[in-house]
């Protein structure tokens, strides 16, 4: 279903321009207007779910199959000596777009981007209790 308030939804309609770079039944995908690399696009179910915890299963799944294909593009045409697959959910997280969309990021030796948090080691009590709470069902 399209939320008439959504960006995207406009874009699946088209009622807004995008510049479409694969598509299926399921998905749509696209060049981010703001790229981080050359390539940069996003991938979209066409159906409105805000998030990743809201989006149907299926939909889920063609939108990692579509992100593998212009993962493999990126690479092959492009050059691409990488590719980063990233979902934002939530404001707190990043995400200013509430249609689901995973961003799929050429990455080039020597390009700018840099991990977002300095990798340390952690606590491992505080690992093992954080863990306990993921792993409870
Ligand atoms: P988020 O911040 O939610 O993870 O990602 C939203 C992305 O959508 C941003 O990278 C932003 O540049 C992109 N974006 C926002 N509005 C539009 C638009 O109208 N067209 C396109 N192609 N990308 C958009
Ligand atoms: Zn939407």
């Amino acid at each position: 279903m399209a939320d008439p308030d959504c960006i995207f939804c406009k874009i699946v309609a088209g009622d807004i321009p995008a510049t479409i770079v694969d598509e299926d039944e399921r998905t749509l995908s696209f060049m981010d207007i703001a790229p981080a690399t050359r390539g940069h696009a996003l991938v979209i179910p066409r159906a409105h779910a805000p998030d990743l915890l809201s989006v149907d299963g299926e939909d889920l799944k063609a939108v990692a199959l579509a992100c593998r294909r212009l993962a493999g593009r990126a690479k092959e045409r492009l050059e691409a000596d990488g590719v980063n697959l990233i979902n934002s959910c939530g404001a707190m997280a990043w995400q200013t777009v509430f249609h689901f969309h995973v961003h799929v990021i050429p990455r080039y030796e020597g390009d700018p981007l840099r991990l977002p948090w300095d990798p340390a080691p952690g606590d491992p009590e505080e690992i093992a209790r954080a863990a306990q709470e993921l792993a409870r069902t």
